[in-house]
């Protein structure tokens, strides 16, 4: 087992089907559809992917976006309708499944159940007619980081929904595959366990040092556990990038409202100052953001705001290096951390704004009230349109 720390290598071509890079996993060019009734449905429409050696990777998106195909592409149960598939450097398209050297962990554990975990963990190694001493060493070694160890008697049946996964998760590393596919593994379980299980596998994936492909639907879950994510829509990836970029800085309408929640304004560019283009709408009130070079006053412009970037007030901000948006709030919803308030806003949308009941015991304002919002420029994106 090696602890060394990810090095999302960035692979280059040479040329003849070979890539001389360190990529664990890369798809070049790649699209797939499917024969539906006689017709040719894309899966996955064009995919250009480069996944780094030890890297926690994501691919995230709403159900039907063509994430199990990627992984099963991956895996070789699937082959691309064009473009390579690369494991480290390796065209392995049109290579079957068991001579890739990665393993699928799915959400339904399938393990024996008439074998107990040493058994089940351990069967895969004595099939390869590894000896006997060996496979203890490293069976043993396994149970440990998945913290199983004194279960090795049990039978399936015998453990908990959590347990069970990891004698799963146990068995896909014991013979250390290069990459470890797992699609939506943690569904079946309860909410409070799923988080457990998040931090887990992430502390087991920086133990083991093997690559983790980790398909969800599940924003939070992608964001807990991943060094990058790729959000996919409709057969595309759509952003790229660390859960922090993906969060803080979604470049596109559907990426905002998919990863949390976003207040998304259209307007068009009344002034620039600098690199902060200004939205007007009405005295005093302003979205301020920051812009590239290249945006002309007049333009259009869409811009997102997370809720808790976003200041409540009663009487209007007189900052003027700030975005100020008045409005009527329409709904007040205690959550015990914050409290969350939607605000029907002078830009025309509604506004939700989470306010950390960080000190105060009462709530800013209540339904119907007149509020002031105010954020930093630095905390408005502008969006794709
Ligand atoms: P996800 O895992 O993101 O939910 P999938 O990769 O399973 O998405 O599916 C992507 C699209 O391909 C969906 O529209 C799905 O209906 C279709 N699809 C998946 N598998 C097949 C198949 N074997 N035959 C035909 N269509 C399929
Ligand atoms: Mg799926």
């Amino acid at each position: 087992m090696t602890t060394s720390p990810p090095h999302h290598a960035v692979p280059a071509t040479s040329g003849a089907g070979e890539r001389t890079g360190q990529a664990a996993i890369e798809f070049v060019g790649v699209r797939k559809e499917y024969l539906s009734h006689g017709e040719a449905v894309p899966a996955v429409k064009s995919l250009d992917l480069a996944i780094g050696q030890g890297e926690f990777f994501s691919l995230l998106g709403p159900s039907g976006c063509g994430k199990t195909t990627t992984m099963r592409m991956i895996a070789g149960f699937e082959e691309p309708t064009t473009g390579q598939v690369y494991l480290d450097g390796k065209d392995v398209t049109g290579v079957p499944a068991n001579k890739r050297d990665v393993n699928m962990v799915f959400q339904s554990y399938a393990l024996f159940p008439h074998l107990n975990v040493l058994q089940n963990v351990s069967f895969g190694l004595e099939r390869k007619k590894i000896a006997k001493a060996e496979v203890k060493r490293r069976v043993g070694e396994i149970l440990e980081i998945v913290s199983l160890t004194g279960m090795e008697k049990r039978q399936p049946k015998e453990m908990s929904g959590g347990q069970q996964q990891r004698v799963a998760l146990a068995r896909a590393l014991v013979n250390h595959p290069r990459a470890l596919l797992l699609d939506e593994p943690l569904g079946a379980l309860d909410l409070k366990l799923r988080q457990q299980m998040q931090i887990e596998l992430k502390r087991i994936q920086r133990e083991v040092g093997i690559t983790f492909v980790y398909v969800t639907h599940d924003q939070g879950e992608a964001l807990t556990m991943s060094d990058r994510i790729a959000v996919m829509n409709a057969g595309l990836i759509e952003q790229l990038g660390t859960p922090r970029e993906i969060y803080e800085r979604p470049t596109t309408r559907f990426v905002a409202g998919f990863i949390g929640t976003s207040n998304i304004v259209d307007g068009r560019v009344a002034r620039i100052d600098g690199s902060v283009a200004a939205l007007e709408f009405g005295e005093g009130e302003r979205v301020l953001a920051p812009v590239k070079s290249g945006v002309a006053q007049g333009q259009e412009l869409v811009v997102s705001v997370r809720p808790e970037k976003i200041d409540l007030h009663r009487a209007a901000p007189q900052d003027p290096s700030v975005s100020v948006l008045s409005g009527t709030v329409s709904e007040v919803v205690y959550h015990g951390t914050s409290t969350n308030y939607t605000v029907a806003t002078a830009a025309g949308t509604d506004f939700v704004v989470f306010d950390q009941n960080a000190h105060d015991a009462e709530d800013v304002a209540s339904r119907g009230e007149r509020v002031f919002l105010s954020w930093a420029p630095q905390h408005s994106y502008p969006i794709g349109v």
